[in-house]
């Protein structure tokens, strides 16, 4: 199949040979041509396979005809963080090259002034962080009465983030007759909820998971000893001895690792950055730009911060911690092998992560070769039975040097709950339930990080939780026990 059986304009099909495609991705080629016949539609995809175009090449085709008005945008692109929303951008820059397309950001960290000058002038494209458009909305800036067609990007992990209250809103301020173009990776029930609430007869689109990652990444494990330094020493190891390692994404389960492992990196002289949903905006700016333009080579993230971004041509993904969700390995390794190149991707495990392993082998439906020894049975067994011996609820001792994993107890903690992928990139509202969501606490004041309090898990209010540093935190306490007691000898 070529591009020019899609029906996409001319002066689109010469942007996508300028960029140097020549082929359409299998999501493409599903996907465009119900696009273009103005059909909604359901597609099951992950980042690296093409979906951005998949919806930005016909987009830029309808848009030929009519024009944009002041305040009103034609077209409206929902994306959870700034980053992935500046890379669908990009995108319409990239494939817009031949066109005189208008189109604005909508994201936190931006000045409010910028964005709205270019709105008053008249939007074709509003690509935008729900909080942000809300923001907008609200200050009576925005008219979404124009919107023809409707784009709601990374649903799943608009999900994670507690956003789906908004996209709701959202969805009830945009005209009903619109086109909507939906897009996850995963199908949770609320997820299927809202499609089955605000999709008009879909054409359902999916592109197999395991088949996009599988075939050009090569998989390995490794062993090491499960304390902090022993991990440590095994993976400059493995960035050591990596064959033909031009660059490596190094994922941790915690923030709190991609710091250590950050700073001991740094300390051994390797050239590296980190990424992790408390720094600031230019910090992860800053990081990701270096990274993308080779003058770091190793990156150091966590799930939440790297989920989504389009980083091309990594050649290493190395997972320091084995992911506690078998749906994070896949998102994880699919960072390298995109868009056919060749990727590996290496996973540390201990032998307390055999049983995170099998969930994983078990999600790609293959067992993943062992670099060196593997771990028998009864290492796993054993690591088992010392996890029970040493007591407390999670087996896992809290605090101190040589633990398992070196986490706080707040985080360990708040990695097992209910939304566990998202609870670093949301500081402000860590245990705020997506559905309880009130404006003051709206989840995008996670994306203004300038004001955000560094330390907030005891600022939580309304949650049905406990927080995840209990000591800490004093918020559900009546003041009148807060009060100093004085005690008077008899
Ligand atoms: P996405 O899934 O949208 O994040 O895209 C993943 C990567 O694939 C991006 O770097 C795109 O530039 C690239 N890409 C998109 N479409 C094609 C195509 N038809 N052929 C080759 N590469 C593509």
């Amino acid at each position: 199949m070529s591009f020019s059986e899609l029906g996409l304009s001319a002066k689109v099909q010469a942007a996508v040979a300028a960029a140097g495609y020549t082929e359409p991705t299998p999501i493409q080629a599903q996907a465009i041509p119900h696009v273009l016949a103005r059909r909604d539609v359901l597609g099951i995809a992950q980042t690296g396979t093409g979906k951005t175009a998949a919806f930005t090449l016909p987009m830029i085709t309808m848009l030929e005809e009519g024009r944009a008005r002041a305040r009103m945008p034609r077209t409206l692109i929902l994306e959870p963080t700034r980053e992935l929303a500046a890379q669908v951008e990009d995108n319409f820059v990239k494939y817009g090259v031949n066109h005189k397309l208008s189109v604005a950001l909508l994201i936190g960290g931006v000045s409010f002034g910028d964005q709205d000058a270019k709105l008053t002038r008249g939007v074709d494209v509003l690509i935008a962080t729900p909080g942000r458009l809300l923001d907008h909305f609200e200050r009576g800036r925005l008219l979404l009465t124009g919107v023809e067609l409707l784009v709601i990007d990374e649903a799943d992990r608009m999900l994670d983030m507690g956003f789906i209250p908004d996209i709701e809103r959202i969805c009830k301020m945009v005209p009903f007759t619109r086109q909507t173009l939906f897009f996850t990776a995963t199908m949770p029930p609320e997820i299927q909820r809202i499609t089955e609430q605000f999709l008009h007869n879909p054409i359902k689109v999916e592109v197999s998971r395991a088949a996009s990652t599988a075939t050009t990444i090569t998989q390995r494990l490794v062993r090491s000893g499960k304390k902090d330094f022993e991990k440590r020493d095994t993976l400059r190891a493995l960035v050591r001895g990596a064959d033909s390692l031009k660059n490596a994404i190094i994922f941790c389960n915690r923030k709190s690792e991609v710091a250590t492992v950050y700073k001991s990196l740094q300390k051994h002289e390797f050239s590296v950055a980190a990424l992790h949903g408390d720094m600031d905006q230019s910090a992860r700016t800053a990081a990701l730009t270096a990274f993308r333009d080779g003058k770091t080579q190793l990156l150091v993230a966590s799930d939440v911060a790297a989920r989504g971004l389009d980083i091309p041509d990594v050649s290493h993904v190395f997972n320091y911690d084995t992911p506690h969700h078998a749906e994070d390995y896949v998102h994880r390794i699919g960072r390298t092998g995109r868009a056919g190149r060749l990727g590996t991707a290496i996973t540390i495990v201990t032998p307390e992560d055999t049983k995170l392993l099998s969930a994983i082998e078990k999600l790609i439906g293959q067992p993943i070769e062992w670099a060196g020894d593997a771990i028998s049975d009864e290492e796993a067994s054993e690591a088992k039975r010392e996890r029970r011996g040493a007591g407390g609820r999670s087996g896992r001792s809290s605090g101190g040097r040589g633990e398992p994993r070196g986490e706080s107890r707040g985080e360990a903690r708040s990695e097992t709950r209910a939304e566990p992928r998202a609870a670093e990139e949301r500081p402000a509202r860590r245990s705020a339930e997506p559905r309880a969501t009130t404006r003051a606490e709206r989840p995008e004041r996670a994306e203004r990080p300038a004001r955000q309090p560094e330390a907030p898990v005891s600022r939580d209010r309304g949650s049905a939780r406990p927080p995840a540093s209990e000591e800490a935190d004093m918020s559900h306490m009546p003041q009148f026990l807060l009060r100093p007691v004085t005690y008077r000898g008899k």
